[in-house]
């Protein structure tokens, strides 16, 4: 008893914590605080800058635009011509890319069960004869190359070349061939209804800046080959 007696006896101070109020303890109290949010902020802003940079391919993406705008000749991208030995005769004349037949003639015959005729008017084209179209059609309507462009493909330039394309009438209005008045037709009111089905789009829509529209125009996108061909076209379709 005595021992705790002398314990209580000793006098004890108190803790005096008056360093807090010092004006430097409280800015290093604030750091102290804000010091992992300030780490957060940029751990983040370091791994989206890391992320965009490895996102940029080694030319920069001014460059990649520039190139894409050098391919195109008047407004109509490269196309090459597809070997001989992936085309398919459908009829008499018309030669398509061995890929799209099936698709293109089931795509008729669906449609003469809704009492709608397609008539194929143009499939495959070599460079050639594109050459031929080209520059005689050109001169026959005393018309400089690019005016002539805007309604006809430059040889090398013609989605015809690669097989995937077909240009389509109304047999019961074949005045419309290749006319902007074929968008009148059952035919092509028909083919916006249901050519995505069959993997067919409209290549020149109204809003293409260079090509003048054709609806009578569709490419084929149903297999790997013929998306890989109009990649650049797809690619760029909203600058068309
Ligand atoms: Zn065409």
């Amino acid at each position: 008893m005595q021992q705790n007696k002398d314990i209580d006896q000793f006098d004890i101070p108190l803790a005096k914590r008056t360093y807090l109020n010092n004006p430097n303890s409280t800015l290093l109290k604030k750091l102290l605080i804000f010091t992992p949010f300030l780490f957060l902020i940029f751990s983040v802003s370091a791994l989206r800058f890391i992320k965009y940079v490895g996102l940029i391919p080694p030319n920069n993406l001014s460059f990649q635009v520039a190139k894409n705008h050098d391919a195109r000749i008047l407004g109509h991208l490269p196309y090459n011509e597809t070997p001989k030995e992936k085309l398919v005769l459908i009829e008499p004349n018309i030669e398509v890319h061995m890929d799209m037949r099936d698709s293109l003639l089931k795509m008729r015959e669906d449609a003469k069960k809704d009492g709608i005729y397609l008539v194929f008017l143009s499939g495959y084209r070599s460079i050639n004869l594109q050459k031929d179209i080209f520059y005689s059609l050109k001169s026959i309507r005393n018309q400089e190359a690019a005016e002539r462009a805007r309604v006809s493909a430059p040889p090398g330039y013609s989605e015809h070349s690669t097989g995937f394309a077909i240009d389509i009438g109304d047999a019961t209005q074949r005045e419309t061939d290749f006319e902007t008045d074929f968008e009148n037709t059952d035919a092509f009111r028909w083919l916006i209804k249901n050519a995505a089905k069959f993997h067919f789009k409209l290549s020149f829509n109204k809003y293409n800046k260079y090509i003048d529209y054709e609806p009578w125009h569709w490419r084929y996108e149903g297999s790997i080959e013929a998306l890989k061909v109009f990649e650049s076209s797809n690619r760029n379709y909203k600058s068309n």
